[in-house]
């Protein structure tokens, strides 16, 4: 089963937005508005995976029209002046999806971590598939509070119907909830709340090794496994809570791990780079 790293642009955000320094969301919300330092341009990443029932994609990218007038609600400080966007047209998902060989229109399932705009910003090109994401998520982000919250529901397209999960199909190693999405067991959906309340990340059960697909459960491998917390996650036990499943995860059986922000999720998928926990 081959899995795909797709990468749709690139994303700076502030350097406390990507680590932050105090535990308490106030505070490092505060502490993000301040701070005067920017991130390296970070990837966007989204995956795609070969399955036999059919073509899966978690996340869809960033859109070409992120950096258009009017796209960013002009009120919200945050989309404003914390966050700087580069998406050609020949980076959204669509093409990364053609440019490995397949057709956007073949994906069977899509699955969202997520909905925040630059995991959400694709999935216009996803009419025919099966939009998954959980029901929280899907509660926050269509609601008309949602763009306070990140979530830029003015832009999702008009048939979005998507199937919501509370993942009912049974406690999955580490984690008390799981969905099963393939017959076969081995695309699993886990509930990973923190970064948004309704964060779900996908397991691949690849025989040998696991694939942890995390989207913005953490930023990067190493603040998993430090158990650190970025600047905007809306609730901190529930990220730590997190990370210590994932990195339990990790302990049970040799495991991939994929962040959207991270440099080297594509490396790691490449070469079969486990993460290692140290405890
Ligand atoms: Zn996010």
């Amino acid at each position: 089963m081959k899995i795909h790293c797709l990468q749709t642009g690139d994303v700076q955000i502030k350097s406390r937005h990507q680590l932050a320094r105090y535990e308490t969301r106030p505070a490092r919300v505060v502490d993000v508005l301040r701070d005067k330092d920017w991130s390296p341009r970070l990837p966007i990443g989204c995956w795609l995976i070969e399955h036999p029932e059919g073509l899966i994609l978690v996340d869809t990218g960033e859109s070409s029209h992120a950096n258009d007038p009017g796209y960013q609600p002009w009120w919200h400080p945050f989309m404003q002046k914390c966050e700087r966007r580069w998406v050609k047209p020949e980076e959204e998902v669509n093409s990364r999806i053609q440019a490995v060989g397949f057709n956007p229109r073949d994906v069977r399932w899509v699955i969202m971590t997520h909905m925040h705009g630059d995991h959400a910003g694709g999935i216009g090109h996803f009419p025919d598939s099966e939009i998954i994401l959980s029901q929280k998520e899907a509660h926050d982000a269509l609601a008309w509070s949602g763009p306070a919250q990140g979530f830029l529901n003015m832009h999702y397209p008009k048939w979005l119907k998507p199937t919501t999960t509370t993942h009912d199909d049974g406690p999955f190693e580490s984690f008390d909830r799981s969905m099963a999405v393939t017959k076969d067991g081995a695309v699993r959906i886990v509930p990973t709340p923190g970064h948004t309340l309704g964060h779900q990340s996908v397991v691949v059960d690849a025989g040998t090794h696991y694939v942890l697909i995390a989207g913005d459960a953490s930023y990067q491998e190493s603040y998993m496994l430090e158990g650190r917390i970025d600047g905007v996650a809306v609730d901190s036990r529930l990220h730590h809570d997190s990370t210590r499943r994932m990195r339990e995860l990790c302990k049970r059986k040799p495991t991939i791990t994929q962040f959207a922000h991270d440099f080297d999720s594509a490396k790691r998928l490449e070469e079969q780079i486990f993460t290692l926990p140290r405890e």
